[in-house]
C-alpha cells in the first residue's frame, strides 16, 4: 500500500479524493500524519501557494504528498479574487460576503466572463515536483441561484450551461469542474506511475 498524504485538513476534500484513488493507495490528511499546526500559505499565486504547502508537508515528513489550490478569475476585475478567493470580503472567509462583493463589482457590467482554476502539486518520493492544473470558463450570474455545493456556486454559470454550479448536482459538477479537471490529471499520472 503507498501512501500519500494529502496537505489538506478538509475532510470532504480527502473524502473525495480517496473515492477517486485507485486501490494500492492510502490516503492521509496532514492530520492522519501527525501535523497539527495550520500550514503556511503566503504566495501570490495559486501555483505558489499549492508548492508552499506540500514543500512544507514534505519537509516534514518525507513522503510523497500533494496540495491543492483554487482561485475564481474574472476578467473584468483583471483576474480577482484570483489567490485571494477564499478571502475576497474579509479574513473570516464568509462565501456571502465575497459573492456579495463580487455582484457589487459587477454591477452594470456586461463582461462578466470568468473561470476557476485549481491547481495540484505533488512532490513524489524522491522529492521531484510535479503540477497539474484544471479549469473551468465560465459567467458570473446577476443574482445568486442554487443551494448545492459551497463557496462561488451561487453565483458562477458553468460555459454551456444556463444553471449555477449551486444548481447542478455534484456529480455533474466533479465531471467539468475545475478541481475534478486537476484532479482527473493527477490521478491518471499516478496510474501511469511504476
Ligand atoms: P481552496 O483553495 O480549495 O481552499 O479554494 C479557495 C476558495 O475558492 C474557497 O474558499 C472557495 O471560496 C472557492 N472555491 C474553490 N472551489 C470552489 C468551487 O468548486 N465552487 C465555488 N467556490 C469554490
Amino acid at each position: 500500500m503507498k501512501q500519500l498524504v494529502f496537505a489538506t485538513a478538509n475532510k470532504h476534500k480527502i473524502e473525495e479524493v480517496q473515492s477517486l484513488l485507485t486501490e494500492g493507495f492510502a490516503l492521509l490528511s496532514i492530520r492522519d500524519a501527525g501535523i497539527t499546526e495550520e500550514i503556511p500559505e503566503t504566495a501570490d499565486t495559486l501555483e505558489g501557494n499549492a508548492l508552499q504547502k506540500a514543500e512544507y508537508v514534505y519537509n516534514k515528513l518525507q513522503k510523497a504528498c500533494f496540495a491543492d489550490d483554487t482561485g475564481l478569475e474574472i476578467d473584468a476585475l483583471n483576474g480577482a479574487p484570483g489567490v485571494y478567493t477564499a478571502r475576497y470580503a474579509g479574513e473570516d472567509k464568509d462565501p456571502q460576503a465575497n459573492m456579495n462583493l463580487v455582484l457589487k463589482q459587477l454591477q452594470g457590467q456586461s463582461n462578466r466572463r470568468a473561470r476557476f482554476r485549481t491547481i495540484i502539486a505533488y512532490i513524489d518520493n524522491n522529492g521531484e515536483k510535479h503540477i497539474f492544473e484544471g479549469c473551468v470558463k465560465g459567467f458570473i450570474a446577476e443574482k445568486k441561484s442554487g443551494n448545492e455545493g459551497f463557496g462561488y456556486d451561487p453565483i458562477f454559470i458553468p460555459e454551456g450551461y444556463e444553471k449555477t454550479f449551486a444548481e447542478i448536482a455534484l456529480s455533474e459538477k466533479n465531471k467539468i469542474s475545475h478541481r475534478g479537471r486537476a484532479l482527473q490529471k493527477f490521478l491518471e499520472f499516478l496510474a501511469k506511475q511504476d
